[in-house]
């Protein structure tokens, strides 16, 4: 049997850099000093060539233009290797991770983002342990050949997650990343076990890439004290035609008319309007409490048990593939890449 081939593809973050006298900060090195650190990967029975964002960004800088770069990188190349493995800054990981997932459509092929808290050259690093990982999760095959993760996904710590249905959940531990509403794709251990139920099956149609996105899309955090003010700029803000509410609980939010007549006069001018829960985890049930119905007959849509981040990858993908808003509104109510769990 052929040796699976794995392209590693190395865009910045912690894991490669190290302190700058110069600048006394964390600063990026290139990639050849990243492997010289891990020659483990060396033992793998896998092909494993690797190539870099020029220059290479603290993840902070990620935005929607270097998400179609790292796309369109793996569209080039994706008849050429078994897997992709992406070495990202955990800052904005679980963004990209879920742009990712909609912009690379029938994937049958495992995209496995990681990085690190640590540098990769410090002692207590634990670069080297996610990056081993995860590139022996993107070569591992079942018995008929084919990926055994075709997914989007970020392995960190000692999980592999969806990497839509992630966030960062901490600035320090080495378990920086949760998958609150689905359980990990699998754990690392002695062996990586795979819970198979619950893994995408690999698409048998070719790879679609979306790089058309429109980030016109804004974000209201409801909390007690919020004005009239802050909800009407960002509700009725001209240059945004989808919000993301992020409600209380299971989806609430004030019952104040005010508060309210925003709402109604935002959804009447044709905003696309979802609200998300600002809990961890669960899910968005409008209809348990008056608080929740109140928002959904002033027009605001269930995001389920979506995460921001998702959510927000969500409807830059389907405003950007110029879908109508009938198109939108169907697409919101379904699992298009396994990001939601219908209730
Ligand atoms: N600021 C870094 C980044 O996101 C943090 C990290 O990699 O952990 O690029």
């Amino acid at each position: 049997m052929n040796k699976s081939a794995i392209l590693l593809i190395y865009t910045g973050g912690t894991i490669g850099m190290k302190t700058d006298p110069e600048v006394g900060a964390l600063c990026p090195f290139d990639f050849s000093q990243i492997i010289r650190e891990v020659p483990e990967i060396s033992k793998f029975a896998c092909r494993i060539e690797s190539i870099a964002f020029d220059p290479l960004i603290d993840s902070s800088d990620i935005e929607p233009s270097l998400w179609e770069k790292l796309a369109l990188m793996i569209r080039d190349n994706y008849d050429d290797y078994d897997g992709f493995v992406v070495l990202h800054g955990t800052d904005t990981m679980s963004y990209t991770a879920s742009a990712l997932s909609f912009m690379l459509k029938n994937l049958s092929k495992p995209v496995i983002l990681t990085g690190s808290q640590l540098p990769i050259g410090a002692p207590r690093t634990d670069g080297k342990e996610n990056l081993v990982s995860a590139v022996e999760i993107a070569a591992a095959k079942r018995p008929d050949g084919s990926a055994m993760v075709p997914e989007v996904a970020i392995f960190f710590g000692s999980r592999l997650m969806r990497g839509n249905r992630t966030t960062k959940v901490n600035a320090e531990s080495f378990e920086a990343f949760q998958s609150p509403n689905l359980p990990a794709l699998a754990e690392a251990g002695i062996s990586i076990r795979y819970n198979d139920s619950i893994i995408l099956k690999p698409s048998k149609a070719p790879l679609e890439v979306y790089t058309s996105l429109d980030t016109r899309v804004s974000i209201l955090k409801i909390h007690p004290g919020i004005t009239p003010g802050v909800v009407r700029n960002i509700l009725l803000g001209s240059d945004t035609p989808a919000v993301i509410i992020e409600t209380y609980g299971s989806g609430n939010a004030p019952t104040k008319p005010w508060f309210l007549d925003i709402v109604r006069q935002a959804a009447s001018a044709g905003k696309v309007l979802v609200g998300v829960t600002q809990c961890l985890a669960g899910t968005v049930n409008m209809d348990l409490y008056a608080t929740g119905k109140g928002l959904k007959e002033a027009g605001v849509l269930s995001g389920y048990d979506s995460t921001t981040e998702a959510m927000l990858a969500k409807l830059f993908y389907l405003f950007g593939s110029g879908r109508s808003k009938e198109e939108i509104y169907s697409a919101l109510g379904r699992s298009m890449r396994g990001e939601i769990t219908l209730i």
